[in-house]
């Protein structure tokens, strides 16, 4: 099945790229695999995917260690302080930044391993969830205290657009998070570069894609349903 979804999946990327003009290597696929066991993970990997991202901690952390070294993990869920240290020794990508003391306890955390990891501020675009992602009038001052760190790069915008069937307002809030982007430019020095804009689920990577995405995070078009809602 998940050779059949994923081909199904690529085909459709490499279809609305042609139609607006993207190239599909720019698009990085990230399968979110929560709930998932490692070997439907490693289903996913034989077939040649590298990232894989997941909502919870605790969830994350034995997945890293179990399974190959080649893997780019992405933590993709809402970010606790208490959690970031179980983070810091493995995580590659981190999405759901949203305030700057989880940047300050990343930084110290990472200092002691060594380790250098990339993020991406979550800025909620819904105007739905006050708890996922950072209000747009916040970005600057984060990524100002961004600026001053030395094991976090800041890559780019996260964003979760309404769970609505209203494909115009998905849309926009797409379209604002990639005006953010271009508006948040100024700041881009050392390891602040905002070229990401990781956006686009199962039921909007399509329109994602058309936005401006270069990271999707599509889970059950790859895996199917999931048996629990998290
Ligand atoms: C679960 C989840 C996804 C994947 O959702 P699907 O609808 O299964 O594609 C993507 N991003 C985040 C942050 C998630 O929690």
């Amino acid at each position: 099945m998940i050779r059949k979804n994923l081909a199904m999946l690529n085909e459709t990327i490499a279809e609305i790229c042609e139609k607006c003009g993207r190239d599909a290597g720019e698009v990085r696929l990230v399968a979110v695999t929560k709930t998932h066991p490692e070997k439907t993970i490693m289903e996913a990997y034989a077939e040649g995917l590298r990232d894989f991202g997941e909502n919870k901690v605790q969830e994350l952390v034995p997945k890293m260690s179990a399974l190959p070294d080649d893997i780019e993990w992405h933590m993709v869920g809402t970010i606790q302080t208490n959690k970031i240290k179980d983070l810091a020794g493995r995580v590659n990508w981190i999405h759901s930044i949203s305030k700057a003391k989880y940047l300050k306890e990343l930084e110290k955390r990472l200092a002691r391993v060594d380790r250098v990891v990339r993020v991406l501020i979550q800025v909620n675009i819904s105007g739905e969830d006050q708890k996922s992602g950072c209000e747009p009038e916040q970005l600057s001052e984060i990524l100002q205290y961004a600026a001053g760190l030395k094991h976090v790069t800041v890559d780019g915008l996260m964003g979760m657009a309404a769970l609505t069937a209203d494909r115009d307002q998905i849309r926009e809030q797409f379209r604002m998070l990639r005006r953010l982007r271009d508006e948040h430019r100024e700041y881009e020095a050392g390891n602040i570069r905002l070229d990401e804009l990781s956006m686009g689920m199962s039921g909007d990577y399509d329109i994602a894609i058309e936005e401006g995405a270069t990271m999707i995070r599509p889970g059950t078009s790859i895996f199917g349903s999931r048996d629990y809602n998290v």
